[in-house]
C-alpha cells in the first residue's frame, strides 16, 4: 500500500510572500502523489522591520478558496485549513481569540523575529546583515527564549522549522543549536507532556540532515508527532524531500507521521 504522505507546511499568494495559487499547490501535490495537503499561510504578529501587525486574521479569502476546492478535489486529496503563526507571544490573547475557528484543522508554532525586546525585527532580516558571530549567537539565544515563552503559551499544534534560524546565518559560522541542547530538552518535553508535536520541515527539500540532532533528541524523549512540510512557496517545491526525509524518519526510529483533524493528531505508518 503506498505510504499515506500529507505536506503540513505550505502557502499561496494569501500569505503574501508566495504567489503560488491553492489550485496550484492541489494539482502539484496530487502528481506527486500526496494524499492531503494542508494551506498554513502565515499570520505572522510582526512583520521583518518588527513593527506590529493586526492580531486579528481575516480567514475569509481562506476559506472561500477552500470551500471552492473541496467540492472538486475532495475524492482525489485531502485539503485541509491550517495557520502558520509567528511569534504569537506578542498577543497571546488575541491569538487564541482567533484560532477558535471551527475550519480550522491545524497551527504551526513558528518564530521569525526576534522578541520585542530586541525590537522585533525579522530573523531573516537580522541574519542575511549579520557579520558577527557573537551577534547571532545572541540572536540564537533570543530565539530559544522565545520557543520556552511559546511552549508555555501553548498556542500551536506543532513546533515550526525549529532550526529556522540556521537557514539564513553566514554558513562560516558553523552555528548549530548544540550549545542550547539542554533547554531545546526542557522545550521537547513540554511539547511531549502537552500532547503537541514538532514539524519537519524540509525547507523546499534543501534541509533534511541539519534534523538529525533534534530528530534523534526527541525521539529519545519518547516524541512520535510528526508533521512533515516542505514549506513551499511555489507549487513545484510541495512535497519536495519528503521521500528522504521519510527515509531519515525510519533511520531514527519513527513509525508514524502525523496529519491534523480540528486540532488533533492522526497517526499515518511510515512502515
Ligand atoms: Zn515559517
Ligand atoms: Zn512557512
Amino acid at each position: 500500500m503506498p505510504l499515506y504522505l500529507a505536506d503540513y507546511h505550505t502557502h499561496t499568494y494569501i500569505s503574501g510572500d508566495s504567489r503560488s495559487t491553492l489550485l496550484e499547490n492541489i494539482t502539484q501535490a496530487h502528481r506527486v502523489g500526496l494524499s492531503e495537503l494542508c494551506m498554513t499561510e502565515h499570520w505572522n504578529l510582526l512583520n521583518q522591520k518588527g513593527e506590529r501587525l493586526p492580531t486579528h486574521y481575516d480567514f475569509s479569502p481562506l476559506l472561500q478558496q477552500w470551500e471552492q476546492l473541496q467540492d472538486t478535489w475532495a475524492n482525489r486529496i485531502q485539503v485541509r485549513l491550517g495557520i502558520e503563526l509567528g511569534n504569537s507571544t506578542v498577543d497571546t490573547a488575541a491569538v487564541e481569540e482567533g484560532l477558535k475557528l471551527p475550519e480550522l484543522d491545524f497551527v504551526i508554532g513558528s518564530l521569525h523575529s526576534m522578541s520585542l525586546a530586541r525590537d522585533g525585527v525579522g530573523i531573516f532580516t537580522c541574519a542575511k546583515a549579520c557579520t558577527d558571530r557573537t551577534l547571532a549567537l545572541d540572536v540564537l539565544e533570543d530565539y530559544i527564549q522565545q520557543m520556552e515563552a511559546l511552549v508555555e503559551a501553548g498556542t500551536f499544534d506543532v513546533l515550526g522549522h525549529i532550526i529556522y534560524p540556521l537557514r539564513y546565518f553566514p554558513t562560516q559560522f558553523q552555528l548549530s543549536l548544540e550549545p542550547w541542547q539542554d533547554r531545546l530538552e526542557e522545550i521537547l518535553k513540554k511539547v511531549i507532556e502537552s500532547g503537541k508535536g514538532m514539524e519537519f520541515n524540509t525547507s523546499q527539500g534543501s534541509t533534511i540532515r541539519q534534523w538529525i540532532p533534534l530528530l534523534t533528541q526527541y525521539r529519545a524523549l519518547g516524541g512520535e508527532i510528526i508533521t512533515l512540510g516542505s514549506d513551499a512557496h511555489r507549487p513545484e517545491y510541495i512535497g519536495a524531500g519528503f521521500d528522504q526525509a521519510v527515509e531519515l524518519l525510519r533511520s531514527l526510529g519513527y513509525r508514524w507521521v502525523c496529519t491534523y483533524r480540528q486540532r488533533t493528531p492522526k497517526f499515518h505508518s511510515i512502515m
